[in-house]
Formats: C-alpha cells, sequence, structure tokens
C-alpha cells in the first residue's frame, strides 16, 4: 500500500463554551477596571479632555480578539465606571448636567457600534480561515485520492483521512459499508482495523439496511444520522455504545453512527463512523444538527468531504462498467469473426464436395475414369481440410475453455521432431528439409501429441507459405534452461507489423505468402501453436531472416535435473 501524506486535521476548539464566557467575562471586568485605575491614578480625564476614548481603545482590541460578548460586557462597565468615577458628581451614577448626559450615551452608542464592527470583521477574518483551511484539506484528499488508480486504494485513502480530518469531533474509526454485486451491503475498507475482523452487530445492519433503502428521502441532517447508541458498562465491542470512566473522572461514550453515502438520486453505501465523547467539545451529532433550520458551516464541509467518498466510487462504477462494455464488444467482435471465418471455411470445402458428388450422380452424362478420379481426389481432399478446420476449432475451444491438461512425459524431443518429418513426408516432397540436431539433447516434459501438433503446423506453413522447393531448416538448440526449436524457411518472411499479431486468433496474412500455396487455412494454426507452448511454460515467436524468409521459434523448459524420470 502506498504511504499517503497525512492529511490537516481540523482545529480542536481550545475551550468549551461556559469556559470561553468566563475568559471575556475576566477580560473585559479587568481591562476596564485597570483602565479606570490608571486614569484616576493618574488623574487623565483632568488633562485629557476625551479620556473616555481610551476606554474605546481597549473596548475594540476586545472585540477583535474575543469577540461581541466581551466587547459588549466591557461597553457598559466602561459606561458606569465613567459615569461614577469621572462624571460630576463624583462617585455616583447620577448626572446632572445634559452636556454630560450626552457624551455618555454617545459614548455607549459609540463603543456598541464599534464592538460590533470589530467583531464582525473579526468573524469575517476567522469564517476565511476556516474556509480556506478546509480547502486545503479538501485539496489534499482530491489530490491523494486522484494519485491512486486502483479504487480500494483510494477507499482506504478516504477512510484513513476521514479519522485524520475529524478526530477533534471524536471519531476514532470510519468504516465503509458498500453493497455487493448481490446488493447485500457488506464492509469494505476499514481506516484503523483489518477488514476481516470487522463485524456488525445485528442493530446495525437493520439500520444500515433501512438507511439502504429509504434512498432519497434520507435527510443527511436529521434522521439519516442514525445513531447506534448503547450506554453499558465496558466498552468490549467497538461497535456497540459504551460509557467508559477516563482517567480525570469523565464519561466517555461510545458509539457508532451511520450515516449515508449519497448520489443525487440513490444512496449508495453507508460510513459507520465510531465515536469516543468525553462530553467536552462538540461531536458530529452537534456538528450535523440543524442551525435556524440551515446546515452549519461545520456540516457543510463534512457533506463536501464525503462527496469526494462518492465521486471516486461513482468513477469506480463507470470505470467497472467501461471494461464490461469493452470486454463485450471485444466478445461480439470475436464471435462475429469466429462465425464468419467458420462459415466460409466450411462452406467453401462442403460446396466442392457437394459438386463432385452432385457431379459423379449425374446419370445423364458419362464420365471418362480420369475425371471421376478427379472428383473422388477433390471429395477427400476437401473432406481433409474439413476435418482439420474441426480438429482446430475443437483444439481452439479447449483453449479458451481451459480444459487442456498436458500429459506429460518425459520426452526425447529430436526423436518426435524425426518422427514428424517422417509422417509429413508426401506434403515435402520436392524439399530439402536440414537438420540440425546436437548430440546431447537432454529430454523434456511435453505432452508428446500436443508438441507434435506444434511443429506439424509450423512446417506445414514453411511449405504452403514458401515458394515450391524453397528449402527448410528445422533445428534444437540446447540453452541452458530451456530448449529451442526453430522452423526456417525462405519464403517473403513476415513484417515487423504482422509480426505482431501473427500468432492472433483468426489472422491471417493476405500479401505475398498466399500466392505459393494453395492451403485456405483459417487463422487458428498460430494461435494454436501459441496455445500448445504456452501450456509447456514456454514461449513462441517469430524472427525474420537474414537472406530472406522467416524463422519460428518456441522453446520448452528443461527439468532441473534433465534426467529421464523412471
Ligand atoms: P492459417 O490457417 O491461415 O495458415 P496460421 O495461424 O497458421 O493460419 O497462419 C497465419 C498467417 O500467417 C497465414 O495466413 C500466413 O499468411 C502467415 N504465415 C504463417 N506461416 C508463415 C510463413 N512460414 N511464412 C510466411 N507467412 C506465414
Amino acid at each position: 500500500m502506498s504511504r499517503v501524506e497525512p492529511l490537516l486535521t481540523l482545529k480542536p476548539k481550545e475551550e468549551s463554551h461556559w469556559r470561553w464566557y468566563i475568559l471575556d467575562g475576566l477580560l473585559a471586568l479587568g481591562s476596564i477596571f485597570l483602565l479606570t485605575g490608571v486614569i484616576w491614578l493618574f488623574q487623565l480625564y483632568q488633562k485629557i479632555p476625551d479620556s473616555f476614548l481610551l476606554y474605546l481603545l481597549a473596548i475594540l482590541s476586545l472585540a477583535s480578539l474575543r469577540g461581541l460578548s466581551a466587547a459588549l460586557l466591557a461597553s457598559f462597565v466602561a459606561f458606569f465606571s465613567f459615569d461614577f468615577f469621572f462624571v460630576p458628581p463624583l462617585y455616583t451614577l447620577s448626572v446632572t448636567k445634559f452636556e454630560d448626559v450626552l457624551t455618555l450615551v454617545v459614548f455607549l452608542v459609540t463603543a456598541i457600534i464599534t464592538s460590533q464592527f470589530a467583531s464582525t470583521l473579526r468573524q469575517r477574518a476567522e469564517d476565511a480561515n476556516r474556509r480556506e483551511h478546509e480547502t486545503h484539506i479538501l485539496y489534499d484528499l482530491v489530490r491523494a485520492t486522484n494519485r491512486e488508480e486502483d479504487l480500494e486504494l483510494q477507499l482506504s485513502i478516504f477512510a484513513r483521512a476521514v479519522v485524520e480530518v475529524f478526530s477533534p469531533w471524536g471519531i476514532r474509526d470510519c468504516l465503509l459499508l458498500l453493497p455487493d454485486e448481490r446488493g447485500v451491503l457488506t464492509p469494505h475498507i476499514s481506516a484503523c482495523q483489518p477488514i476481516e475482523r470487522v463485524e456488525l452487530s445485528s442493530d446495525e445492519k437493520v439500520a444500515a439496511e433501512q438507511i439502504m433503502t429509504r434512498g432519497h428521502i434520507v435527510d443527511l441532517f436529521d434522521s439519516t444520522t442514525l445513531r447506534a447508541e448503547h450506554v453499558s458498562d465496558s466498552g468490549a465491542n467497538p461497535t456497540q455504545g459504551a460509557a467508559q470512566k477516563t482517567t480525570d473522572g469523565s464519561t466517555m461514550k461510545r458509539y457508532a453512527c451511520l450515516v449515508p453515502l449519497k448520489t443525487d438520486i440513490k444512496v449508495i453505501g453507508i460510513l459507520r463512523l465510531l465515536i469516543e465523547h468525553d462530553g467536552r467539545g462538540e461531536t458530529i451529532d452537534d456538528i450535523l444538527s440543524l442551525e435556524h433550520g440551515h446546515p452549519t458551516p461545520k456540516a457543510v464541509f463534512f457533506s463536501t468531504f464525503l462527496e469526494q467518498a462518492v465521486a471516486v466510487i461513482e468513477r469506480g462504477h463507470l470505470r467497472q462498467e467501461s471494461l464490461r462494455v469493452r470486454v463485450l464488444q471485444q466478445t461480439d467482435a470475436l464471435r462475429s469473426a469466429l462465425l464468419s471465418s467458420v462459415s466460409h471455411d466450411l462452406r467453401t470445402p462442403l460446396s466442392t464436395i457437394k459438386t463432385a458428388a452432385t457431379s459423379l450422380l449425374e446419370e445423364d452424362v458419362q464420365w471418362d475414369e480420369e475425371t471421376q478420379r478427379g472428383f473422388t481426389a477433390a471429395i477427400e481432399r476437401e473432406a481433409d481440410r474439413l476435418n482439420s478446420l474441426v480438429e482446430n476449432l475443437l483444439d481452439m475451444s479447449r483453449l479458451e475453455a481451459g480444459s487442456l491438461h498436458p500429459e506429460k512425459v518425459w520426452y526425447p524431443l529430436d526423436a518426435l521432431l524425426r518422427d514428424v518429418l517422417d509422417r509429413m513426408q508426401p506434403l515435402l516432397e520436392g524439399r530439402t528439409v536440414q537438420t540440425y540436431l546436437p548430440d546431447h539433447i537432454p529430454p523434456v516434459e511435453v505432452d508428446a501429441v500436443l508438441i507434435e501438433q506444434v511443429v506439424t503446423n509450423l512446417i506445414t506453413n514453411a511449405v504452403y507459405y514458401t515458394p515450391a522447393g524453397s528449402p527448410i531448416d528445422v533445428s534444437i538448440q540446447v540453452q541452458e534452461e530451456a530448449l529451442v526449436v526453430s522452423i526456417a524457411d525462405r519464403g517473403p518472411g513476415i513484417t515487423l507489423a504482422e509480426q505482431e499479431h501473427i500468432f492472433d486468433k483468426f489472422y491471417r496474412v493476405l500479401g505475398k505468402a498466399q500466392m505459393f500455396g494453395e492451403k485456405r487455412g483459417s487463422g487458428l494454426g498460430l494461435a494454436i501453436c501459441r496455445g500448445f507452448v504456452d501450456a509447456h511454460g514456454g514461449r513462441i515467436w517469430i524472427e525474420g531472416r537474414e537472406g530472406g524468409g522467416a524463422v519460428f521459434r518456441f522453446t520448452l523448459p528443461l527439468s532441473s535435473t534433465g534426467e529421464l524420470e523412471p
């Protein structure tokens, strides 16, 4: 599995709400009292006529550092402190002069408006920071998943990212449930445990099936986030809800949260999130809850994060689908090629046989003996052709079906070659066949029938696709790990472009080579050779020959000992 750089995580909220407010209060009171003390001690209100502006400075700082609540509290405390300490009559809250009342009111209104402006700016800056951070996380996630081709790897990156990024929300594990081919929801990828060890509780199974069948009606922000929460004494099974005491005495709740992965039209999978929550900070449930009927920005971020998994799964499905279509297209093309080739190759000899037989049976015409022999010879030749075609087709279908099981025995390959050449003597008439066989050829473990077929096909081609009378060379080379059999001719050879396809099924070169013989092949001979050689763990290929012609070579692996089996 490839290494993935760790993703940024969400920033945890350092303080809980009430702590935050207490600190706000202390800072507001502290700063205003301190400022009042300084103004009073140094008699600044007499030296600086608008000394209340100093309060505005403190309120502005609080608004931009701590937010609106601290600034508002400071505004009111400053209003009363100013009135009490610096507005005559001193040390009472009553005000006698109209100008003083006006100054105080203007001060309070200015303080409140300034607080609001400053805290709004602060909120905006915070939102911008948060959005930038979230965009960064999403960008990293997209980059990490796009770098992998494999769907499983992409999903495992996503599952780990959920745990890494949302750990401040209490997420400790993320399990992805996807429907298998039969539509049964099964655990697919887990961020923290091997998938074989993952087991769903019966509650979870029922809940997950419900989420899947509710389809697009399921709403992510309410009942869709289904909690399987159980509070028991110990957390024996991580998928079951449990409550445990933590070291500092607070109660740690553990439960599973099932979240649907939805496209526009359906639910395509489910995330089971394992949550641990000690009562402090936010959990996924708080975050996914609606605020004034709208999803919170955090909930929007979470669903954008999930959309990445949906996109990855959808892309994977599309890839599989297009692969399936391609395979179907190829199979279809193969089937029509097979059909047209077979129908043509079967029909030609059949029509020759039919014509010859009909002519022989003609009662009105008296055929002389020579013509009759010609008809009978044609029938025999075409019947042989049909026979070899049917045999080829049978061999090919055995190879395709994977039902070819070579029955290997230890065999001397030179003897096998000589046997084949003897049997092919009638076909080789008028040809010079040179054999180059070294003295000590170690035996090989082969199915002699299949290898004889390979040699026969190659020699037959060397006869039919080369000019009459041209020589054929047959040789064996002993190499360290294999025997190499070569059949070389002095025909037109095969171009580099054609060499690539020559071993494909039904591939025939319609060029110079076709002009020599009268062989009407089916393009199966070399494909069968390759299948048979492969079945022996060997390799077959073609090379151009210096001085013209083609050399077909194939290898047969030698045993480690080279000894004949007893
Ligand atoms: P076929 O039944 O058509 O002979 P093969 O698979 O045996 O099918 O051969 C595929 C094609 O390869 C033939 O159509 C022929 O054109 C070409 N070929 C095979 N052997 C030779 C050779 N020794 N020299 C030139 N061309 C050859």
